[in-house]
């Protein structure tokens, strides 16, 4: 909170204050031994208000089949809390509504305060909530930061207020530039003015939902969030992404379908204009949903198209990140990470399948001389030829990998010593067939293979034992001249060593 702000707004001299009726209102209601007539009899002396009142009850909000014509017969039909509320909204918006606009559009602003009001207690009522009042009334005063920073801020708000693209960009730039957010001054006067939780705490949050921790309150901040991109639909000049905004929201937070949120903005189309004509709110032509929403179809399903391009290109980012993590980016063959992953994969489901899993390491042979005569660009060409040929010996079920420099290594499930033997082979002999084209010179290479194998009646009990008899058996090939393939023998007692 900016503690400058706040003294400006505590010494403003145009701030609103909450009207006398509704404190004494308040006030009466707070007593432990509640006096009705007395309440009722406070309201009726004020003819403005209770004809006010009297309209709103007989509207087809409340769907009265009787008409209901005193205040006292309000107080037992509605009960206190809807009356007192009613009180709250209505004397509020009367005395609020004649502050001198500074620098924005006071008519805007009471539109989107009806609509906000209304869409609140609609989709309260859908959600069957007991505090469609409080509801009603939130919606209504969630925004009354905004004439607060108008009398404080004057021009510069006004400034803001033009700048701004939506309402949430407005409430950005507020935190911005101000220090403080409409949501944020609105709950500083509503504190001040000691309103009820149930009203302060869905004001103060209405852009920060998760800051409030007490369920039952955030839901209503939640509700009174929503019920502000319902108003945007009927307010903005581009409806299509306030209907997008409101489908979403209505889906994350309430489970509420398309279907459900269209009911609910065509009924609030058609309610904010009665409720507008009672609290004397000029909304202009109200336009129906139906024809906003015809109107934004094509825009609705242009948002709908890029949502679905930037959806599928975020899994094919996600896709290529994934396959980064796992790749070798010189030879493009499974990382030492991933080959480690496999093996432990492969060697628990061999293990318990009893099925043989065979392991071959590959070392190039003398690589070392190609980067010194020929330069590392040649030795890396090498690689990358020996791994193509191992990547083609390889089939799907198998893994090929780099393993570490020069040394790469295949993972066969499911295949026996002697098949693993003729792979090897088989790349052997098609490496040392042909020299490798690098950037310098056509290279004669050969490479050594080491061959193990987990089979039954084998005693190799982890996938390190099984590197470690694959590699015994590379240093022999090494040993044995090199250019050859050496399966590993099982004898206990070397995987043990
Ligand atoms: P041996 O026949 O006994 O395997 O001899 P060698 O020279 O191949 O063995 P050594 O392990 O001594 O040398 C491996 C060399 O591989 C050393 C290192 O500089 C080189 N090397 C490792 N990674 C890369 C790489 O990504 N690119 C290139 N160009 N060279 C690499
Ligand atoms: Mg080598
Ligand atoms: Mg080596």
């Amino acid at each position: 909170m900016n503690q400058a702000l706040i003294e400006q707004i505590k010494n403003c001299p145009s701030l609103p204050s909450l009207p006398s009726i509704a404190v004494q209102v308040l006030d009466l209601a707070q007593k432990a031994d509640v006096d009705i007539p007395e309440i009722a009899r406070l309201i009726s002396k004020d003819p403005a208000l209770s004809t006010k009142m009297l309209r709103t009850v007989n509207s087809s909000f409340y769907a009265r089949s009787k008409a209901v014509s005193t205040i006292s017969q309000a107080l037992v039909i509605l009960g206190l809390q809807s009356v007192k509320t009613l009180v709250l909204g209505f004397s509020l918006v009367s005395n609020l509504s004649k502050s001198k606009s500074n620098g924005f559009n006071h008519i805007n602003y009471w539109r989107r305060a009806i609509y906000s009001a209304t869409a609140a207690r609609v989709i309260a009522s859908k959600l069957a909530m007991v505090q469609q009042e409080e509801a009603f009334l939130c919606g209504l005063l969630k925004d009354i930061g905004m004439l607060v920073l108008d009398q404080v801020a004057g021009d510069k708000y006004g400034g803001l207020f033009d700048k701004a693209t939506s309402h949430l960009n407005l409430s950005e730039l507020e935190a911005a530039e101000l220090g403080m957010s409409h949501a944020e001054v609105g709950g500083y006067l509503a504190e001040e003015w000691k309103l009820p939780a149930m009203l302060a705490a869905p004001i103060k949050y209405h852009h920060s939902v998760d800051q409030v921790s007490d369920p039952a309150l955030k839901k209503l901040a939640e509700l009174v969030g929503l019920a502000g991109r319902c108003a945007d639909v009927f307010v903005d000049t581009d409806p299509a992404p306030a209907i997008v905004n409101v489908r979403q929201i209505a889906e994350r937070t309430f489970g509420l379908t398309e279907a459900d949120c269209d009911a609910i903005l065509a009924d609030v189309g058609k309610r904010t204009k009665e409720m507008a004509g009672l609290f004397e709110i000029n909304i202009g032509t109200a336009v129906a949903y139906d024809t906003i929403l015809k109107k934004a179809n094509e825009a609705l399903v242009q948002i709908s198209l890029q949502g679905h391009m930037q959806a599928s290109q975020l899994q094919q980012q996600n896709e290529q990140l994934q396959e980064r993590v796992v790749t070798d980016a010189l030879t493009r063959l499974a990382n030492r990470a991933r080959f480690d992953e496999f093996l432990a994969e492969k060697f628990a489901a061999a293990t318990a399948s009893g099925k043989p899993l065979a392991l071959i390491m590959i070392d190039i042979d003398k690589f070392k001389s190609v980067n010194d005569k020929h330069g590392h660009p040649a030795g890396d060409a090498v690689i990358q030829a020996v791994a193509r040929l191992v990547k083609v010996a390889s089939r799907a079920t198998d893994l090929a990998a780099r393993y570490g420099g020069e040394e790469m290594a295949i993972i066969l499930p499911d295949t026996t010593r002697q098949h693993a033997a003729n792979v090897a082979e088989t790349v052997r002999r098609a490496l040392a067939a042909k020299p490798i084209k690098t950037p310098s010179a056509q290279l004669p290479i050969t490479a050594s293979f080491g061959v193990a194998c987990v089979e039954p009646g084998v005693p190799i009990k982890l996938p390190a034992h099984l590197i470690k008899a694959a590699d015994l058996a590379l240093y022999h090939a090494k040993n044995s001249g090199r250019n050859n393939v050496k399966v590993f023998m099982p004898k206990p007692a070397a995987v043990a060593a």
